[in-house]
This record gives C-alpha cells, sequence and structure tokens, in this order.
C-alpha cells in the first residue's frame, strides 16, 4: 500500500506542494507548527513561514452525465484523483414539490399570491438537474484548486476534432502517421454510421472498418471511403463495391461529412464557461475523447473508468504515470436548506429532526459488514443504508448497530476507496467484479 498524500497549504491558505512525509507532518502538529483544516482530503496548514515555491498541477476532468472523474498530475505522478457522483434526484424532487405545492393551495390555508408570472429567467439559464450537474463539476475543480496550486485545466468536451479531420495538416506528427490518426478515424466513423453494421443493421456486436470500394481496386484510406460492417458482412461482400454488394445508396451517405461532430453538451458547455473565469482562457484547454481513449490504452495501458480517463485527460502527450491506488468517492447531497426546516408561518413541522437517534442523514456508517450512507431514518425502528456510488438500498439495520466512518460536509460525502473495499471484504459481502 502506497502512502497517502497530504495536502499542504501556507500560512495564508495558499495551496503549496503536496507531501508523503507523514513523519514530518505529525511533528508539525504535535508541535503546533501546523494545523489540521480538512479530514478528507486530509491537508494541513502551516503555521510558519516558507518559500512559496509551487510548480504547476495540471487537472484532468472526464465530464459525465451521472459521474464525473477528477485527476491531477505534477511531474509524472499523479497527486489526486476522484470519483464525483452527481444528483439524479433533482427533476423528481421538484415534481414532488410542485405536487405538495398544488394540493397546500387547494386547502383551507393562509393566503398566497400568485407568483407564477413574475419570475424571469436568466440569460444562461440552465434546467435545475443540469445546472446542478455543472455546479457539482466545476466544485471539484475548485476543490483541487483550493489543495493544490493549479496551473492548467483540461476537460474533455467530445468525442473528436472536426477541425482535425479537415485539417490534417494543422496538427503534429501523431496525427498524419498511423497510431493516432487510426483512433480518429476510427471513433468519427463510428459516431457516423452510428455504432451500426450498414448493411445488416446489426448493433452491439463487434464492428469493423469496411472499405466501401475496397482497397485492392483502388479504394482509398479516407472516412468518405469508410463504413461499418459486422464480420460475416465483411466477409461476404469481399472484393465488390457497395453498389455490386446491393447498397448503392451507402456510397452517397459516406460522402456526406458528420455535421457538428464535437457536439459539445449544454452540460459542458456550462462547466468551460465557468471554468473559463475561474482560471481564464489562457490556463484551459480543450481535448477529445479519442485523444484521452488512446493515451489511456496506449500510452498508460489503464483499464476505462471514470479516474484513469480523467488521468489520461491531465496527462501530455507521451508522459507515464501511474494511477494511485487510492480514490477519493465524492457523492453530491443535498443541502436541506428549505422553507419546510423553518416553519415560520403555518408550515407544519412534519418531517424528522436533525438528528434522530443521534444520526445525521447521508453519514457513512458501517453495519453488518457493510459500508454505506444513512438513506432513511426512523423514529422508531430501522435505518436504511444505501450504496455510496449507486445509491442503491443495502440492508435495513438498528441504528444501535451502526458505527459512524464519516460525516458528510459542505453538501458533499467524501470517503476514500480502498479502505471502504477493505472493510467489506470483512463481512464476506464483495460483489465479483
Ligand atoms: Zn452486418
Amino acid at each position: 500500500m502506497e502512502s497517502s498524500i497530504i495536502y499542504v497549504l501556507s500560512v495564508s491558505g495558499q495551496p503549496l506542494m503536496p507531501t508523503k512525509r507523514h513523519n514530518k507532518v505529525w511533528y508539525w502538529l504535535r508541535r503546533g507548527l501546523a494545523k489540521v483544516v480538512r479530514q478528507e482530503p486530509f491537508t494541513i496548514q502551516l503555521c510558519f513561514e516558507t518559500s512559496t515555491y509551487t510548480q504547476p498541477v495540471i487537472v484532468g476532468v472526464d465530464t459525465g452525465s451521472k459521474t464525473v472523474g477528477v485527476a491531477a498530475t505534477t511531474n509524472g505522478e499523479v497527486v489526486y484523483q476522484a470519483e464525483v457522483y452527481l444528483r439524479t434526484d433533482i427533476s423528481a424532487n421538484m415534481t414532488q414539490r410542485r405536487m405538495y405545492r398544488r394540493h397546500r393551495r387547494a386547502r383551507k390555508t393562509r393566503y398566497r399570491a400568485a407568483r407564477f408570472a413574475n419570475r424571469r429567467r436568466q440569460v444562461e439559464w440552465l434546467p435545475p438537474s443540469l445546472r446542478s450537474k455543472a455546479e457539482a463539476t466545476v466544485k471539484a475543480v475548485r476543490l483541487i484548486a483550493s489543495l493544490l496550486p493549479v496551473g492548467k485545466v483540461n476537460v474533455e468536451v467530445g468525442n473528436f476534432d472536426t477541425q482535425r479531420m479537415q485539417h490534417p495538416q494543422i496538427s503534429g506528427l501523431d496525427y498524419q502517421q498511423g497510431t493516432l490518426q487510426g483512433y480518429l478515424v476510427r471513433e468519427y466513423v463510428l459516431e457516423k454510421w452510428k455504432r451500426t453494421c450498414a448493411y445488416c443493421q446489426a448493433r452491439g456486436v463487434p464492428l469493423e472498418l469496411e472499405h466501401i470500394v475496397p482497397r485492392s481496386r483502388g479504394g482509398g484510406s479516407r472516412e468518405s471511403n469508410l463504413t461499418l460492417a459486422c464480420y460475416p458482412c465483411n466477409e461476404r461482400k469481399g472484393q465488390q463495391t457497395a453498389a455490386e454488394f446491393g447498397y448503392p445508396k451507402i456510397q452517397a451517405q459516406a460522402c456526406v461529412p458528420l455535421k457538428d461532430a464535437a457536439h459539445v453538451s449544454v452540460i459542458k458547455t456550462s462547466v468551460l464557461q465557468q471554468l473559463r473565469s475561474l482560471f481564464g482562457d489562457a490556463h484551459l484547454s480543450v481535448t477529445y475523447g479519442y485523444e484521452t481513449k488512446y493515451k489511456r490504452i496506449q500510452m498508460l495501458g489503464l483499464p476505462k473508468s471514470h479516474t484513469n480517463d480523467a488521468v489520461a485527460i491531465a496527462c501530455e502527450m507521451g508522459e507515464r504515470v501511474k494511477p494511485r491506488e487510492e480514490v477519493y468517492q465524492i457523492r453530491c447531497l443535498p443541502r436541506g436548506q428549505y422553507q419546510r426546516f423553518n416553519g415560520r408561518h403555518s408550515e407544519h413541522k412534519c418531517w424528522a429532526p436533525r438528528k434522530v437517534r443521534g444520526y445525521k442523514l447521508y453519514e457513512v456508517v458501517k453495519a453488518k459488514g457493510v459500508v454505506g450512507y444513512i438513506g432513511g431514518r426512523r423514529e422508531k425502528g430501522s435505518f436504511i443504508i444505501k450504496e455510496l456510488s449507486s445509491g442503491k438500498k443495502l440492508i435495513e439495520v438498528a441504528p444501535s448497530k451502526l458505527e459512524r466512518v464519516a460525516r458528510p460536509t459542505q453538501g458533499w460525502m467524501i470517503t476514500r476507496k480502498p479502505i471502504l473495499e477493505n472493510l467489506r471484504k470483512e463481512g464476506g459481502a464483495s460483489s465479483p467484479s
């Protein structure tokens, strides 16, 4: 087990380079030369002046609609890796709130002015579910910037770069000869033909790049001559062109380029905009999925995961780094600051108190060899424990059997991955992976 990284802040709170020298850190803490400012990720602040020399840290962000991967590298070493689980309950919660309000208005309650017509949307308005996702992604990067001296942020926006498809001469050697060109073309053709065999419409089977006019008959390897075929179709077609094979339309279809391949989603646009205003245009760069895939598989030899993708995004071309064994798991939570908790007027206090049997919602607990968070509490009866990554219900257990692992902070539940896996093994309730 590698030793974990401790993040260090200067007297004024500026992030310095992180350290692995645990003995030194404990010495400082014992002598009162430093203080703990954050438990998870473990961060200390020095109480004495030091040189504030730092080397820039590069952050990689793998955006997603449910899980976001973030990683930070410096000097060929990964110094931070985290998986962020975004909230997916917002639209359901808002539907419920709307329903409650509708019912409440029908009851005999105090007068509430009609307010549906005096609301105006801001220019950059996003639906609440998407806004929460964009903000949580930016917040995850802001957390890194509060721990480490961030010099550059790389964000993956789309699968491939259409600019480079059209003008291959503008880019470097990798694109013109072999390797990366192959990745770019493959991803492009997969997207263009919607991952379907062009001849029998088969999906979910291994697909091959297929030359519409075969290479033996003078067909080139440009994307306008390529389509997708499953192995049986490719074999049957053999040395024929698509027209001879009985599919004259495919040739015409192949000549039409994909419109805007790097379709950047609403979330990504918002994330880029916010990161740009935080770090500045010069410190933000945009990468593409095919580059990530190439770097992850060919350069780093890593399996697919959100954090491994983030490491690949943070890496420079040709850089070799090893991912950390320790990955932070961050789950975004509702803060729970609602009118219903204040109850100023006739709103009844008909909800559970902040603590039930000494526990708050979303505390990470261990019980019956299982680690999860408290997803439901009862004044009399068992608590519901849910899984950290998926939010699925694991067990129901009496509160007296619970053992506290961590408390949520600042709208987040932060835990470390290998520790939880070790804990899970004790109970024998492990799942095959
Ligand atoms: Zn086929």
